[in-house]
């Protein structure tokens, strides 16, 4: 990185080491030209991107919002409450690891039907019908074919 003191683009790290129990690294660097010395320290960024709404407002991501979704999606089903916080956390690791700072909210919605369907076809059936507001029936009719298709149990006990 450039020295802060004169600007020169090449320094060089003569120290480094973890602190904050491993969460950092702190590192003493010196600058070639000028010599003087100074410190960066280093920490992994995983902060939650804002969300872009469909109408182009951004919002800040809302972990209740999204836990809410999921349960509405699964009220009566029989999915114990530990999946869907696993699910709330992968969802937000995905939304993590993107390095993004605003992602789309459809990127969520797409997200979260990925859970919903690994979790519960139903509760998939009922999002996606909401969430991905299909154009007529038959394309809803559609999804369901591909998804009893998948499981002949669905079928015979919808
Ligand atoms: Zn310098």
């Amino acid at each position: 990185m450039y020295c802060p003191f004169c600007n020169a683009d090449d320094t060089k790290v003569i120290d480094s080491r973890l602190v904050a129990d491993g969460g950092q690294v702190r590192r003493r660097r010196e600058c070639v030209d000028c010599s003087e010395r100074f410190t960066t320290y280093e920490q992994a960024e995983l902060v939650m991107p804002r969300v872009i709404k469909t109408d182009g407002s951004r919002e800040a991501f809302d972990e209740d919002k999204l836990r809410a979704g999921l349960q509405r999606a699964l009220e009566k089903r029989p999915v114990p409450i530990e999946k869907i916080e696993v699910s709330v956390g992968q969802i937000k690791h995905f939304l993590q690891v993107t390095g993004e700072r605003e992602v789309s909210s459809r990127i969520i919605g797409e997200e979260v039907m990925r859970q919903l369907r690994e979790l519960d076809e139903v509760a998939y059936i009922r999002f996606a019908s909401v969430y991905r507001s299909f154009q007529d029936l038959s394309e809803f009719q559609d999804e369901l074919n591909r998804l009893t298709a998948l499981k002949p149990s669905l079928a015979d006990n919808p």
